[in-house]
């Protein structure tokens, strides 16, 4: 099913989707657990998304392929853009519609340090990818939203003409970059329908799991509030607590964005089954 299409269907039923990311993990084991735990929700997200890296072959399409097969949920595989040649792109969209996949996130990608865009690459903004992928016309595609900004850009909220092009390349829907203040969601939200961008935009929540994460939300750029470097700084040394702190504080951030009645949710569950239950068991 077309995801642009569980947006429509949630929508008439006034209710919010909800949807969780995985990522290829490195091991056969971490495999495992992500079929083990998907197979094992006994209530459903309304679809999943795989993320992608370029260059570690295509697990994205594998995972992607196997949770639906297995599952029945739907799934939306990542693709980053740059570095890709068009014919080196037609191939990978070929196989991802010989898999029988419909939906795909249209990423950039980020830029390696060595990147000179006269040498390499023939995608260099997000955009262009959307526009090819809806030539086809068997994909709903989703395109990133920054509710900060994105880490190169010298703004602290979208650049909304940015954000517009993706729309009118095709772009179905948004996923939200992670965030822990949920007013500047908000405020992206009412930017983007002051545009007149009609496209649905979801959320994207991830709960802090350890201190090594924390260091990696920096390097994404989101803001840390007050009250999460508190939990963080008194929960620090105990890793168990912290991890029942930052699933906590995900949770009321979830509770606001449902009772504001938001497009979607998107959690990014770090591969991690206790996540994954828990907000399934809650929320629908
Ligand atoms: P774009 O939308 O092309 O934007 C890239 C930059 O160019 C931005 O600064 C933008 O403001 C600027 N820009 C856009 N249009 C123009 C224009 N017309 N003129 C000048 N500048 C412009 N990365 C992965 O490698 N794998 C993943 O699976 C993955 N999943 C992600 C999922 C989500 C929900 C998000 C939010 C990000 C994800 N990323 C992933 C990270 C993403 O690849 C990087 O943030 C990347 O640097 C930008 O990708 P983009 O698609 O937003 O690019």
């Amino acid at each position: 099913m077309k995801i642009s299409d569980i947006y429509k269907e949630k929508n008439r039923q006034n209710k919010s989707v909800v949807s969780l990311e995985v990522f290829p993990p490195q091991t056969s084991q971490g495999e495992k657990t992500i079929f083990n735990t998907v197979s094992g929700l006994t209530k459903k997200p309304d679809y999943i998304s795989v993320t992608y890296r370029g260059n570690s072959g295509n697990k994205t399409l594998e995972i992607a392929k196997k949770i639906k097969e297995d599952t029945g949920i739907e799934v939306l595989h990542h693709l980053t853009a740059v570095q890709n040649s068009h014919q080196d792109m037609a191939k990978i969209l070929k196989n991802i519609e010989q898999a029988g996949l419909e939906n795909i996130l249209a990423l950039r990608g980020d830029l390696p340090k060595d990147f000179d865009a006269n040498i390499k690459g023939e995608y260099l903004l997000a955009r262009d990818l959307i526009t090819d992928i809806k030539q086809r016309e068997c994909f709903s595609v989703g395109a990133a939203t920054y509710p900060e900004g994105h880490v190169s850009s010298p703004l602290d909220i979208e650049n909304i003409e940015h954000l517009r092009q993706k729309y009118d390349a095709g772009a179905d829907f948004f996923v939200s970059q992670l965030f822990f203040e949920n007013e500047r969601f908000y405020r992206l939200n009412e930017a983007i329908k002051t545009a007149r961008i009609t496209a649905p935009v979801t959320a994207g929540i991830m709960p802090i799991m350890s201190t090594a994460n924390v260091e990696r939300l920096i390097f994404f750029g989101a803001s840390i509030p007050t009250k999460l470097i508190k939990i963080i700084n008194k929960y620090k040394d105990n890793p168990e607590d912290l991890r029942k702190a930052g699933l906590e504080y995900s949770l009321e951030q979830i509770d606001d964005l449902l009772a504001h009645g938001v497009d979607g949710v998107h959690i990014y569950t770090m591969n991690r089954p206790s996540v994954a239950n828990v907000i399934m068991e809650r929320y629908l």
